[in-house]
């Protein structure tokens, strides 16, 4: 071998040997991610919630504590998530700061709020910072919520969503999939005007919608809430809903369950 071509051949495995350690140290990387994330999954516990009660059958899986598929997570999708989880501080954090620049806005302690109005049948289960973790016995309800505002005089319980650009864009107002949560928050705080934010994750951009709930659709989730636990008391599943939004059944988690109990 001539000596040009071994110096090509050297060059050639530096190369090589540089593409490799990066290779190793992504996937590594990759995996450290998902072990940990997976080292930090939960069983949900056994109560309603906001956030996921868009199907009855889910549901009832969750209130009788039914086996989770082994489902594993994903890089990609634990960084979705945290990343959501750091865009949810950046944005109350803007909220709180509006107050010092002279806008009529009070991000509300929401423990104070439950205190003042009475409220009950809500118990703070955990507070950390911005993030208030709520259990209502008198629906078996347990959340989290974004928060409440009061914006010029008035109370709105405050939610927050990021979105890929493509939803965003083609946004025009509260999404479907989450009236029910909407709803939900109403009935435990005793408000009827939520606001919405939705967030663009690849531009930061935004945008809110007031969304009103009514005495119906209070009493619509209600009935559905004593559907369940007719359901739980005779261990029947309730029927799968033939409207269910689209898509509800690829993020669930009781896939497995609820085909066998078809
Ligand atoms: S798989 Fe679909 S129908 Fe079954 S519990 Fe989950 S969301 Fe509901």
């Amino acid at each position: 071998m001539s000596r040009n071509l071994n110096n090509v051949m050297r060059l050639i495995n530096e190369v090589n040997k540089t593409t490799d350690i990066a290779d190793q140290f992504l996937n590594d990387l990759k995996y450290s991610i998902e072990k940990q994330a997976n080292k930090e999954q939960y069983k949900p516990s056994q109560t309603f919630k906001p956030s996921s009660f868009n199907c009855l059958r889910n549901a009832y899986f969750q209130l009788i504590g039914a086996e989770l598929d082994n489902d594993t997570t994903t890089y990609n999708i634990q960084g979705i998530c945290d990343s959501g989880t750091d865009a949810h501080i950046r944005i109350q954090k803007a909220l709180q700061q509006m107050k010092e620049n002279g806008i009529d806005l009070e991000y509300v302690d929401v423990e104070e709020f439950i205190k003042n109005r009475n409220l009950t049948d809500l118990e703070i289960k955990d507070k950390k910072e911005i993030e208030t973790k709520l259990y209502n016995k008198k629906y078996n309800m347990s959340f989290m919520t974004d928060g409440i505002i009061k914006y010029k005089s008035k109370y709105f319980i405050f939610e927050f969503k990021t979105e890929t650009a493509d939803k965003f864009y083609k946004r025009t107002g509260v999404d479907e999939k989450h009236y029910n949560q909407a709803i939900m928050y109403a009935i435990n705080f005793h408000l009827d005007k939520v606001i919405f934010l939705y967030q663009n994750r690849n531009t930061m951009d935004l945008k809110a919608y007031l969304f009103e709930v009514t005495e119906e659709m209070k009493q619509d989730i209600l009935n559905k809430i004593g559907i369940v636990n007719q359901a739980v008391t005779d261990k029947i599943p309730p029927k799968k809903d033939e409207n269910l939004l689209k898509n509800q059944c690829n993020y669930c988690s009781y896939k497995t369950i609820c085909k066998r109990s078809e």
